[in-house]
């Protein structure tokens, strides 16, 4: 018998039973939070259908109307702030305090985008002709969201697809669907049946949702490999796609900065959320006049760092968010055993819960899968150079391409360096800081096309030219 889910679809405006259930697991302690409905082929196929059906009426509603909506959208998401931290907390393991910060983030991303327009540009208006370019909206998006910040990441796409006049298929990751459902209840009144609709499954539907003859675009977010096959599985019909991927961004840090006052910083950009982050710092590259002094800075704060359940108060960093990563971290602490020196962290903590303390990896160098690949997780490994312009090209041959960082005091020789950088987003002084009318994409493998400001809404659109002669 399947058990009455706690959580349900939204289909056609209508909250409804998923075809099957499935428990999600709360990785701090192992337990079942809820029963989560989950979508069967046909119900996505319905959800589809709902968003075709309602994207004529959507897409012909005024930008004003769709504002409204977002705003509305906004202030019920900010509403139910502690229901959805706690819930976030729950499914996902961040820190309450950081699961309160995305809820609210969340919410800010539909009250940015509800102050942007898309007006039509006229390119000539004389005795010749008439020329005007125009954003028309797509129709049905498929948005697909991973598990490390299901809720900014999905409001990278919703507003904006929304606001542009398209209607959604929202898919949330298996493992973290609850907060998002969650909103799809506390929505689902606020714009017409089918415009929004909010799907989850056991990580089986995404191929379907890419392979969807009725939908126009697919907007993910998620690991390289898989972005690989979302392109593969859009070309045939042609399917519009942005890819934001993995990344496996660096750090450089120059001989003029102060340790004690940089660590803190690089460490904080390479441990929030216990690593899981598309632009956490990944590998650092240090001066080697302070290479020691930094990594006794970082080693001490890791030391000093407090891991637990993310409910509990004091709790700075939660568990991995799921056991098939919790795992893959391990192996990589295992590399960084074998290729460098750990000097912090290196171990799961306690016997319940996916958790892992941070580690720091030093005297270990490139070549090293730890320092190579993505690892995704509470372990950074540190590395030596002596030449700043050799640190660029070291951090440049990779395949990836998603943020990158430059640290010094002397900021202008950093903004030289910069420019060098392979990445969608080089910070300096500064790492992972997204700001949504900001442009935010990867170059390489790190993905294709960008999110937010002004260019990621418009990537929701369709150029068309209305020529006239005279
Ligand atoms: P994942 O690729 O395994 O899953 C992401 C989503 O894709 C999930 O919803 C999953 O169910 C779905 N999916 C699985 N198979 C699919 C298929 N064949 N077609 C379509 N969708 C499918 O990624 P993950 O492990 O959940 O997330 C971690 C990865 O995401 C890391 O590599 C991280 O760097 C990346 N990420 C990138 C960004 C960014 O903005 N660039 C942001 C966050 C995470």
């Amino acid at each position: 018998m399947t058990a009455t889910p706690d959580f349900k679809l939204l289909i056609g405006g209508q909250l409804v039973a998923g075809d099957a259930t499935m428990d999600v697991i709360n990785p701090a302690t192992e337990q079942t939070v809820a029963v989560c409905s989950r979508a069967s082929k046909a119900q996505l196929d319905q959800a589809v259908a709902a968003a075709k059906a309602a994207f004529p009426a959507w897409a012909a509603t005024s930008i004003d109307e769709r504002r409204k909506a977002l705003l509305a959208m906004a202030d019920a998401i900010q509403g139910a702030l502690p229901e959805l931290s706690r819930l976030l907390t729950q499914e996902q393991g961040k820190p309450l305090q950081a699961a309160m910060g995305e809820v609210f983030g969340a919410a800010a991303f539909f009250r940015y985008f509800a102050t942007l327009d898309l007006p039509a540009k006229t390119v000539q208006d004389d005795d010749k002709g008439r020329v005007e370019i125009r954003r028309k909206p797509l129709g049905v998006i498929g948005a697909i969201v991973p598990w490390n910040f299901p809720l900014i990441l999905m409001a990278f796409k919703v507003p904006a697809a929304l606001l542009a006049g398209n209607t959604i298929v929202l898919k949330p990751a298996a493992t973290t669907p609850l907060s998002t459902l969650k909103i799809a209840e506390l929505v689902k009144d606020l714009a017409p049946p089918g415009v929004l609709n909010v799907i989850a499954d056991a990580n089986d539907l995404g191929a379907a949702i890419t392979g969807h003859p009725d939908i126009r675009k697919i907007s993910f977010t998620g690991s390289t490999e898989t972005g690989k096959r979302v392109m593969a599985g859009a070309a045939d019909a042609l399917k519009r796609v942005t890819l934001e991927l993995g990344g496996n961004d660096a750090a450089i840090v120059l001989d003029d900065v102060d340790p004690v006052e940089t660590a803190p910083k690089i460490f904080a950009a390479a441990f929030q959320n216990s690593g899981q982050v598309c632009i956490a710092a990944k590998r650092v590259y240090i001066h080697e006049s302070i290479y020691d002094a930094m990594c006794d800075e970082l080693g001490k704060l890791a030391d000093a760092a407090v891991v637990g359940d993310g409910l509990e108060q004091g709790t700075e960093f939660g568990p991995l968010q799921n056991k098939a990563q919790f795992d893959k971290v391990l192996g990589y602490i295992e590399a960084g055993r074998r290729d460098g020196k750990v000097i912090a962290g290196g171990e799961r903590a306690g016997d319940t819960g996916y958790f892992i303390r941070p580690t720091i990896v030093r005297d270990i160098t490139d070549g090293s899968k730890l320092v190579d690949e993505e690892q995704f997780g509470p372990v950074l490994p540190l590395i030596k150079f002596s030449d700043a312009a050799d640190a660029v090209a070291r951090a440049n041959a990779s395949d990836y391409g998603l943020g990158g960082s430059i640290w010094a005091k002397d900021a202008e020789r950093a903004w030289g360096l910069a420019a060098g950088m392979e990445s969608g987003t080089v910070w300096i002084n500064k790492h992972a800081d997204l700001q949504p009318h900001l442009p935010f994409g990867g170059a390489k493998l790190s993905g294709v096309g960008s999110e937010l400001g002004e260019e990621g809404l418009k990537e929701f659109t369709q150029v068309q030219v209305l020529n006239m002669a005279r």
